[in-house]
């Protein structure tokens, strides 16, 4: 469901927007997240701040994401390795292999980068 104070789409599970919209009141309440709690008791309207956190926010979840399925892909390519004797597959599993190392460093990396951009 999209919140309608900052537009940002949450689980349906969500009773409250990371901004602090809660759902089951339909009214403004603190956030949760400590870190926008003073944006959003200054004044309710200030709408930029709370739309960069969220735009952050899922940036995260995508680095994680990735990570996440790099670490798949390489055991795919491991169990690819043990599991078959062919030359030709064993080549196969180590492409996999590398591929799913070079997918896990390139998420690793985009993580350490927005810690780094974020104050
Ligand atoms: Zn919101």
């Amino acid at each position: 469901m999209k919140c309608p104070q900052c537009g940002l789409f949450n689980p349906p599970s969500a009773m409250r927007c990371d901004c602090g919209w809660d759902f089951n009141s339909k009214t403004m309440k603190e956030s949760y997240l400590k870190n926008t709690a003073p944006a959003i008791s200054g004044n309710y309207s200030s709408n930029g701040s709370c739309q960069n956190d969220h735009g952050q926010l899922k940036r995260q979840r995508i680095g994680f994401a990735l990570v996440l399925f790099a670490g798949v892909w390489m055991m795919g390519g491991g169990f690819f390795l043990l599991s078959i004797n062919a030359v030709s597959a064993r080549l196969f599993g180590s492409l996999f292999a590398i591929s799913g190392a070079a997918s896990a460093v390139r998420g690793a990396l985009g993580l350490m980068l927005l810690k780094s951009r974020t104050p």
